[in-house]
């Protein structure tokens, strides 16, 4: 019997199947009382944590990571069971997870440790260096559309810099959170890893509590975490939504466009914040590439035993999804499926063309199967159109010549931009992972995502007596005549630039 199990209803929390409706799980609605006490026991977990050192605690995370691994199936099961998603899909997030709990484990010492940096001739008699200290227990809340891979992006981060984890998942997907923390508890215990199941006001009430968070999920709800921790001053990282556009140029191989155009937009339902939720191609290839998309979607599965993604996890967005194919539709024109595609929870592929740019299905993010495709005379046309959100999240440029992709890249305001793929970044460990603009700030992965999760501590040994006797009260007119005389010697020299 677990403790869901003996609460009254009104506290619990429980999970439903979005493709049968079937319950799944019944988890602890915490509040009040529990949340501090899931803090409290973290607080325990990170001292201990803390004193392990890199080597010990890349050891830990090394086995919690083959426990993690040997109960794949079993998690995969659970992912699906809460989101709806095919095994294979939630397979493939827990094989990128793993990927990224490896890096950060190994890496941490590298990145972390210790590092001196020149002082400069004038204060050649300090040595300096820079280190880098976990804050203590971080708060990780996080979505219910990648329940495993998305939080784990700063958990994994967050622990191998030293931290203890309190993660509370979406209400939606309690389970692999569950799941996850009994791992630890068996693998290395400690309470470093502690799971807060609960709805938004758990969530709330956490933010009060922790030493940093970071948060995945709406633009709209990270503003409210925000405030709420700008009360303390507690840092936060934030993840959140985004209308990422693919831009496709005329000499671009169209076939492995228009696959990454279904992938990116169809897959998981198009319930991934990287998803490509706009196409903007040049104008010359522009009929080819549609037909190519269209060849490929009258493909996809959407019923049966086998299907390509499943359901949408949160009943409501198949509102959101309804109302911009809606809006969609009011400038544009079907390239396939329409209004009758979002009959049930289970959304079929919408493919819909020049659509207006200042219209809803253009500005704001759809979260389902909706594909805009727009017409564009260049590159540099669709770069100005894809920046022309409020989002800056990802951005995929589809063209055979380096030096267009490096000059788009270079201009796409968003955090990470692939080329001639979409999602290629999501394996790299090494490549940090964020927003721009309200897509969000801070970043997870990679060195920037190990040091997102630590305080920067500068220490300034003096290893002998200064010639210039500049920091002390006993300081002569002679040292203040020679600084005088240095000022111009060593920064007044450079030249106006040549125009
Ligand atoms: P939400 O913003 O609704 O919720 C995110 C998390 O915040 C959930 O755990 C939620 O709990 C919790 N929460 C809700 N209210 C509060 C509050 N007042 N204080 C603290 N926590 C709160 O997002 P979704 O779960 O619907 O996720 C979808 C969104 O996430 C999309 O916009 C998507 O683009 C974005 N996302 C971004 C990613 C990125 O890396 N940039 C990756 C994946 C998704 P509960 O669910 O229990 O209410």
């Amino acid at each position: 019997m677990t403790l869901a199990d003996q609460a009254p209803a009104a506290q619990q929390v429980t999970t439903h199947n979005p493709v049968d409706s079937e319950p799944v799980g019944h988890y602890p609605l915490a509040q009040g009382a529990d949340v501090e006490d899931a803090v409290r026991r973290a607080r325990a977990g990170a001292t201990w944590w803390q004193n392990q050192g890199f080597a010990a605690r890349r050891a830990h995370l090394l086995h919690w990571k083959s426990r993690i691994a040997a109960g794949a199936e079993e998690l995969a099961t659970l992912i699906s069971a809460e989101t709806g998603k095919p095994h294979g899909d939630a397979l493939l997030e827990i094989m990128l997870t793993l990927g990224h709990l490896d890096w950060a484990a190994k890496n941490a010492r590298r990145v972390l440790r210790r590092r001196k940096v020149s002082a400069g001739l004038i204060n050649y008699n300090q040595h300096a260096t820079v280190g880098y200290e976990p804050y203590g227990v971080v708060g990780v809340i996080g979505p219910w559309n990648y329940p495993l891979y998305t939080p784990m992006g700063s958990i994994s981060y967050a622990l191998a810099a030293g931290n203890a984890v309190v993660f509370k998942p979406s209400e939606l997907t309690p389970g692999p959170a569950v799941w996850l923390a009994e791992r630890w508890a068996e693998a290395v215990g400690h309470d470093v890893l502690v799971a807060l199941t609960g709805d938004g006001a758990t969530g709330a009430q956490l933010v009060r509590s922790v030493d940093k968070i970071a948060f995945t999920g709406s633009t709209a709800t990270a503003k409210k975490v925000m405030s709420v921790a700008a009360e303390q001053l507690t840092p936060i990282v934030a993840e959140c939504g985004g209308k990422d556009a693919m831009l496709v140029a005329a000499d671009a191989d169209l076939d492995s466009a228009a696959d990454f155009v279904v992938f990116g937009a169809m897959g998981n339902a198009g319930q991934t914040c990287v998803g490509v939720e706009r196409v903007y191609v040049v104008d010359t290839v522009r009929d080819d590439l549609v037909a190519r998309v269209v060849e490929r979607v009258e493909r996809l599965r959407i019923d049966g035993p086998d299907p390509h993604y499943g359901p949408m996890t949160m009943p409501s967005q198949v509102d959101v999804v309804r109302d911009h194919v809606d809006d969609a539709l009011r400038t544009g024109s079907a390239a396939f499926g329409g209004r009758d595609s979002v009959a049930g929870r289970v959304v079929g592929p919408v493919v819909v063309t020049d659509v207006a740019e200042d219209s809803a299905a253009v500005q704001h993010e759809t979260f389902g199967p909706l594909v805009v495709i727009n017409t564009v005379a260049s590159l540099d046309e669709a770069v100005e159109r894809a920046n022309a959100t409020v989002y800056g999240l990802g951005a995929a440029v589809f063209t055979k010549d380096k030096g267009a992709a490096t000059r788009a890249a270079d201009a796409l305001r968003a955090g990470v931009v692939t080329i001639n793929s979409v999602l290629g970044f999501a394996g790299v460990a090494a490549l940090p992972f964020g927003g721009v603009k309200q897509s969000g700030f801070g970043r997870i992965h990679g060195a920037d995502g190990l040091r997102e999760f630590c305080a920067v501590k500068s220490v300034a040994r003096q290893t002998r007596r200064a010639a210039l006797n500049l920091l002390t009260m006993e300081r002569t007119d002679k040292d203040m005549h020679t600084v005088a005389r240095m000022i111009p010697m060593l920064h007044g020299r450079a030249k106006p630039p040549r125009n």
